[in-house]
C-alpha cells in the first residue's frame, strides 16, 4: 500500500479501527448482522471537502457512507460543524443565533434540525417497539426540536 503522510496513515489507522465496529448496512448481507476484524474495510474520504469516509464490505463488494441509514446521509457539512451546531442548539442557542455562532446559514441551521428531527422520529418509533430506559432521553431531544420549531 502507498505510504502517506503522517497524518494520513494516523487517519487509516483509525478508520481501520472503526471499520471493525461496522456491520453492512445492505439487510440480504451476511456482514449485515456481525462484525469482524476484516468485513468491512475503509476506501477514502469522499464528497464536498471530503468530510466523509467511505467503506467498502468485503462479502457482497458494495460500498457505502458510514452515514448511511444515519440522520447525516447525504448531509455535506464536516462532523465537527454540525457537533457544533447540536452543541449550540442544545444550550439553548435559538436557530439564529446558532448560525451566527457556527458561522453557517440560518437554512443550514433549519436543515440539520429537520435532519434530527426526523431521524428522532423514527428512532423513537423503533425504540417504542422495544421499549427501554433510554426513551425519555430521546424525549427530551424531541422537546428540543419541537421548541425550535416554533422560533
Ligand atoms: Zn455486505
Amino acid at each position: 500500500m502507498r505510504k502517506g503522510t503522517p497524518a494520513q496513515e494516523e487517519y487509516r489507522k483509525q478508520m481501520k479501527a472503526k471499520a471493525g465496529t461496522l456491520l453492512c448496512p445492505f439487510d440480504d448481507c451476511e456482514n449485515h448482522t456481525q462484525t469482524g476484524p476484516d468485513n468491512i474495510i475503509f476506501i477514502r474520504k469522499y464528497g464536498k471537502g471530503a468530510t466523509q469516509n467511505l467503506f467498502k464490505c468485503m462479502k457482497c463488494k458494495r460500498t457505502f457512507s458510514e452515514r448511511r441509514g444515519t440522520a447525516l446521509f447525504g448531509c455535506g457539512l464536516p462532523e465537527d460543524k454540525i457537533s457544533e451546531i447540536t452543541r449550540c442548539l442544545g444550550e439553548g442557542n435559538s436557530i439564529r443565533g446558532t448560525a451566527r455562532i457556527v458561522r453557517v446559514s440560518k437554512s443550514t441551521v433549519c436543515s440539520i434540525v429537520k435532519r434530527l428531527g426526523s431521524h428522532a422520529e423514527k428512532v423513537t418509533e423503533c425504540h417504542m417497539q422495544n421499549y427501554h430506559m433510554e426513551e425519555c432521553q430521546l424525549d427530551e431531544l424531541w422537546g428540543l426540536v419541537f421548541k425550535k420549531k416554533r422560533i
